[in-house]
């Protein structure tokens, strides 16, 4: 057959929408023809990308918003976790357990709440796992520095042994943890690599 019916078929061959004759002689001809197979596959190919976008545009917003639910979530619930720390710190009357609430709470979800401040940053960082890991380390900085803080506003010494102390570590430690998987999860949400 011709190359140039072929070529008037071939739209409709890729559609899917010529008779099965037409469609068995496009592709015997298509077999037997290299160039007639070559325009056929740049015709796919187009025809496929085009179908494909609006799908990928459509996954991209999902997951795009996605990580802003699990940004403000962060945020919600660090910020919670201090206004519960400074309620608590506020009706502890003073003596020798004060700071208790703050070593506790409200130090552990500062750190992390400002730590988040990072996320905003996730394009300069070369890769996820380097943006994740220094997530990670923005949160134990910022939380050792608030012990810092803590040490000297509470200068009348914390009681060290309250098991509020205790809670203060495990709080840090989560918070560290939480740092790094939430924000590798949140940088794949985004798409990076
Ligand atoms: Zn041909």
């Amino acid at each position: 057959m011709d190359c140039n019916v072929i070529m008037d078929l071939l739209p409709l061959y890729v559609d899917e929408c010529c008779s099965e004759e037409s469609a068995r002689l496009v592709a015997e001809h298509l077999d037997a023809c290299e160039s007639c197979r070559k325009i056929y596959d740049q015709m796919r190919e187009t025809c496929q990308s085009f179908e494909e976008k609006p799908n990928t545009v459509k996954l991209r917003r999902v997951s795009d918003w996605k990580a802003s639910v699990l940004q403000s979530v962060m945020l919600f619930v660090s910020f919670a976790i201090i206004t519960l720390g400074v309620i608590l710190e506020g009706s502890t009357p003073t003596g020798n357990t004060n700071g208790l609430w703050a070593v506790a709470l409200i130090v552990p979800a500062t750190g992390y709440l400002l730590s988040l401040a990072n996320w905003f940053f996730l394009r300069v960082y070369k890769n996820r796992k380097i943006f994740s890991v220094c997530s990670c380390l923005a949160t134990l900085g910022i939380t050792l520095l608030g012990y810092v803080w803590a040490t000297i506003h509470y200068a009348g010494g914390i009681a060290m042994s309250s098991p509020l102390v205790w809670c203060g570590v495990v709080m840090s430690a989560v918070f560290c943890v939480l740092s790094k998987v939430l924000s590798n999860q949140y940088a794949l949400l985004l798409g990076r690599e």
